[in-house]
């Protein structure tokens, strides 16, 4: 089974608007409500590519019950802990030019005993799981070493941890050596503090990551696909031009079609095809963390794999 955790769950609100004016009233055309969060995401793209995920974190108040009620329509399992506070809201401004302006609430702070909720839940799922995927920022008031706290219990149960997530709390991560991470570009430059101009420096900064101690390194590059690397080998996918109507939650569809083909035992050229097309996928529809699975299926032929070395 794979479960996800997603800590900051939110409501994400998205209105569609013919041109956004800062000072004036907008009249909006169209609004939709959907249960997000990077870890949802990839729950829900996991559902649609037919596994049976199981979504875990923190939901609290009527926001809470909100995004409980969006995933039993989509009939997907979940375990979250409940809490006092009321879980955010996200909004997303999309204009006819394409141009989308989010607005991102922090989201909850735990009480007193939350954690420990979790804790006893996550232990217990451990058992049945193969893969474990934690996604996006903690909450607040969540210790900066709790990714890693949640890696070394992955190790301890022989299950897969993938993580994405970035700053300061990926890096203490690192050091429970997670199976997979997927930064994008701009994540590794404020975690390296360097800059990346060229495809040998992305495939340095992977390496890097994987001295710090990433089994596997996946660096999306949107529209250029990505590279994939772990101490072995290097690989390149590339991607075919496509007209992208929103590109958000093209890395989440990315990592849930590599938590499926990992799960079904994909040979790395077929996993690259699979992560990339369900990326592509999403960035084809208006809809953050939704795929369609016979879109999905003609762009694993599309995307190109190469060995680098
Ligand atoms: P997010 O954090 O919003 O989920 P990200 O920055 O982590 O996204 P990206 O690198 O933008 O992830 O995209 C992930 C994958 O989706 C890419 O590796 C690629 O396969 C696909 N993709 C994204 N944008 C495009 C695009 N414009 N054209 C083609 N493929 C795309």
């Amino acid at each position: 089974m794979i479960t996800t955790i997603t800590f900051n769950p939110s409501i994400d609100r998205m209105y569609r608007v013919s041109s956004m004016n800062i000072g004036e009233v907008q009249r909006v055309v169209s609004a939709k409500a959907t249960a997000g969060g990077k870890g949802i995401n990839v729950t829900k793209v996991c559902k649609i590519l037919q596994e049976e995920p199981l979504a875990m974190g923190f939901l609290g108040g009527y926001n809470g019950e909100f995004i409980k009620e969006e995933l039993r329509k989509l009939d997907i399992k979940n375990k979250f802990t409940k809490i006092n506070q009321e879980t955010r809201n996200c909004l997303n401004i999309i204009t006819d030019d394409k141009v989308s302006t989010e607005f991102l609430e922090k989201g909850p702070i735990l009480e007193d005993g939350d954690l420990e909720k979790f804790e006893n839940d996550i232990k217990e799922v451990m058992k049945s799981t193969k893969i474990l995927v934690a996604s996006g920022s903690y909450c607040q008031n969540i210790p900066l070493d709790y990714y890693e706290k949640i890696g070394n219990l992955c190790r301890e149960n022989n299950v897969k941890f993938i993580l994405d997530t970035s700053g300061e709390a990926l890096k203490v991560a690192l050091k429970s050596k997670p199976y997979l991470i997927k930064p994008n570009t701009d994540e590794i430059k404020q975690l390296l503090n360097i800059d990346i101009e060229s495809r040998d420096e992305v495939i340095s900064a992977g390496k890097k990551l994987i001295e710090m101690g990433a089994e596997n390194v996946c660096i999306s590059l949107g529209k250029d696909g990505m590279i994939y690397l772990n101490a072995e080998e290097v690989y390149e996918a590339k991607v075919p031009k496509i007209e992208a109507v929103n590109t958000v939650g093209s890395g989440d569809s990315t990592i849930a079609g590599f938590s499926v083909g990992i799960l079904r035992g994909y040979e790395i050229e077929e996993l690259l095809k699979l992560s990339n097309a369900c990326g592509i996928s999403n960035a084809l529809n208006i809809e953050t963390g939704f795929v369609i699975l016979e879109e999905v299926e003609k762009y694993k032929d599309l995307v190109k794999v190469t060995k680098l070395s």
